[in-house]
């Protein structure tokens, strides 16, 4: 299929751009890591990573690998929450910028292909590959300080702000109406 073609099945942004083609290794790689960084959820006040057996299931159904300890997987999570949003993370938790964690490449009929040996670098395989292929600006969290639901932009010229229109946005409308209309 031409770009052309491509673009004009897609004229809604909703699906692949011509020049964003998504495939169905990358649409898996984009949930992983929304499920990852979506383990805290401010909306209920619950935090996966709060409790190791939680933990451990999440692991299994999301990577099929063993999990690795949740001190480790929560630096990581919030560390890349706070460089996709700085929102104010947990706060018991103190980012200080870097985290390493082994991802292996291997190659597989000549070409290189990352993975990850627990359930933490399968996330972060997953992640890299996001990088790699230029859609990590894409990942935004919702600003609604009672959301911070992590997102993947598929607009066009990625202006989505919020995680949804229909709740995050309108509700952040009508609040920016109120405060207007109440103002004068
Ligand atoms: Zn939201």
């Amino acid at each position: 299929m031409n770009s052309k073609a491509v673009a004009a099945v897609a004229p809604n942004g909703l699906s692949a751009t011509a020049s964003e083609p998504v495939g169905p290794d990358t649409e898996q790689d984009i949930d992983l890591l929304l499920a990852f960084l979506n383990t805290t959820d401010a909306e209920t006040g619950t935090d996966v990573l709060r409790d190791p057996e939680q933990w451990r299931l999440w692991c299994l159904e999301h990577t099929g690998q063993a999990s690795v300890d949740t001190t480790a997987a929560r630096e990581i999570r919030d560390l890349m929450r706070m460089s996709i949003s700085c929102d104010p993370v947990a706060p018991d938790t103190t980012p200080h910028g870097t985290a390493q964690w082994p991802v292996h490449v291997r190659l597989e009929d000549g070409v290189p292909v990352t993975s990850g040996t627990d359930a933490l670098g399968v996330v972060l395989a997953a992640a890299s590959r996001i990088v790699i292929t230029g859609r990590w600006h894409r990942i935004k969290i919702c600003p609604a300080t009672n959301c911070l639901w992590a997102f993947y932009d598929r607009s066009r010229n990625r202006s989505r702000t919020w995680c949804s229109m229909r709740v995050c946005g309108n509700r952040e409308k009508a609040r920016s109406w109120r405060e207007r209309h109440t103002a004068h």
